[in-house]
């Protein structure tokens, strides 16, 4: 670590006790950004990663709803208002009881970087709230939605700040929160993306950060004249990345063999196809079931339930080509890179925010594996929403091969910055370096021609 970095890192720790996260994910982006100070002094000079790192603006508030029985309940709801030099704040809003400020920092500072590489117009932004809308009637989790917007919307906008999705937050609570925003502003606008299609949304939200994760993976065997066909995978989480995720692997003739959630994982030794993966879908976007239900449907597969004494993950313990974390931070921890690295695998591709630690990572480059960081591999989320709210001003809408094929154009356009990027400043194939100089060198150079503001 350069004394520059070690310096900025004391002070991030000293000045944000008890953030984690955040500290992990400043000090990830400015071990890449030591490189390119020593070329450009006139960032230092403007302290531009000192200011990236304090927040435009934080609002914290209170989000109190009443249960079904009449019982009154108080949350706390979050907006980060990371950075707006490149676009207005844009990230989503998370709605999980591990929600708090330093998690959310983390994302939002994430969010700048990779909302850069879109090639888009849009600032960093995340939100949310420690509500479980797990166990929650329809009815708790709209008057829950209703009462966080009647705080949020004097913050928010179309050309301030669109909030989106996240953990715990999907179509039904994106519908709660805008039908109540536009109540009280008495205007229909492109507020929230990931709104339903009939009401404003774009085809290929829902499928965009888990099939935009899987171009970006193919990308990545391509430079080593490869495909993903025939390819074992192994994919975290099933929520909304997870299930796109394996959608897109089925496309491109690759097979996955296992799913998770917070309470265990399942692994399916023939493959989840087509129909189990309809399953799973129904399973969890509609029933609100959990996964452990899909080996009552599939006895050939095996569930194991999470055991907190075991310091590794064993979903990351199976013979495998290709891995795809797609459910939470610091999923993938030392132990768990070594053990997918001593199953053969060979590429990570992060649908999830930060899903490796910083012990993990390390162990990635310097294995030379294919590593993407979620925030150039997970992008194709927030650009899809970038391309919602341009049919939103446009008051128009794209097909879905249209959508489609632009997240597509995308991803490639994420992977070619990465990639000469990370030539560029001479660490070619490092991943990391390329995502997190490739998306700051936009932001540092709107930052430094708006002036010190
Ligand atoms: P989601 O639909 O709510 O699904 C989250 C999945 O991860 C669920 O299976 C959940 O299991 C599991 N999970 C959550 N917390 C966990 C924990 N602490 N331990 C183990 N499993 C856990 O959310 P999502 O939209 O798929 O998001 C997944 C990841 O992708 C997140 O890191 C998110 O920030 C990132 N991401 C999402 C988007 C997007 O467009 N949605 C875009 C970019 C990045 P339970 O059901 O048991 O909680």
């Amino acid at each position: 670590m350069s004394d520059y970095v070690k310096e900025l890192m004391e002070e991030v720790i000293a000045k944000n006790p008890a953030q984690p996260e955040f500290h992990q994910a400043v000090q990830e982006v400015v071990e890449s950004l030591a490189l390119v100070l020593d070329r450009h002094p006139e960032y230092r000079a403007n302290k531009i990663i000192e200011r990236m790192i304090e927040p435009e603006r934080v609002i914290m508030f209170r989000v109190p709803w009443v249960d079904d029985n009449g019982e009154v309940h108080v949350n706390r709801g979050f907006r980060i208002e990371m950075n707006s030099a490149i676009g207005p704040y844009k990230g989503g809003l998370r709605f999980h009881p591990s929600v708090n400020l330093g998690i959310l920092k983390f994302l939002a500072f994430e969010q700048v970087f990779k909302n850069s590489l879109t090639t888009l117009p849009m600032g960093g932004g995340k939100g949310g709230s420690d509500f479980d809308p797990k166990g929650k009637s329809d009815a708790e989790v709209m008057r829950f939605c209703q009462s966080f917007m009647s705080e949020l919307y004097r913050h928010i906008g179309p050309n301030t700040d669109v909030p989106a999705g996240d953990i715990g937050v999907g179509g039904r609570e994106i519908g709660y929160l805008f039908g109540q925003y536009k109540k009280l502003r008495n205007e229909f606008t492109g507020v929230l993306t990931g709104k339903g299609l009939n009401w404003g949304g774009s085809l290929i939200r829902p499928e965009a950060t888990g099939y935009g994760s899987v171009y970006f993976a193919a990308e990545m065997l391509a430079t080593k004249g490869e495909t993903l066909e025939g390819k074992t995978c192994l994919v975290s989480g099933s929520g909304n990345v997870a299930q796109y995720t394996v959608e897109k692997i089925l496309d491109l003739g690759g097979k996955v063999v296992t799913l998770s959630d917070s309470s265990g994982y399942i692994y399916d030794e023939e493959g989840i196809d087509r129909e189990k993966l309809a399953f799973v879908m129904e399973l969890k976007n509609v029933k609100r079931g959990r996964i452990k239900e899909y080996v009552e449907k599939y006895p050939n597969a095996v569930y194991t339930p999470v055991d907190p004494e075991k310091d590794y993950n064993p979903l990351w313990d199976h013979k495998a080509d290709c891995a795809f974390p797609s459910a939470t931070q610091n999923e993938i921890n030392g132990k768990d890179a070594q053990n997918l690295l001593k199953n053969g695998v060979y590429l990570v591709s992060e649908g999830a925010n930060m899903p490796t630690n910083l012990d993990g990572v390390k162990i990635f480059l310097d294995a030379g594996i294919l590593y993407a960081p979620g925030k150039a591999a997970n992008a194709g989320g927030v650009a899809v929403s970038g391309l919602e709210m341009a049919q939103n001003s446009m008051r128009f809408a794209w097909t879905r091969e249209e959508v489609d094929s632009k997240l597509h154009q995308i991803m490639k356009s994420i992977h070619k910055t990465c990639k000469d990027t990370a030539e560029a400043y001479g660490t070619p194939g490092n991943y990391v370096n390329g995502a997190n100089i490739g998306g700051f060198l936009k932001v540092a150079n709107a930052m430094m021609d708006q002036g010190i503001v």
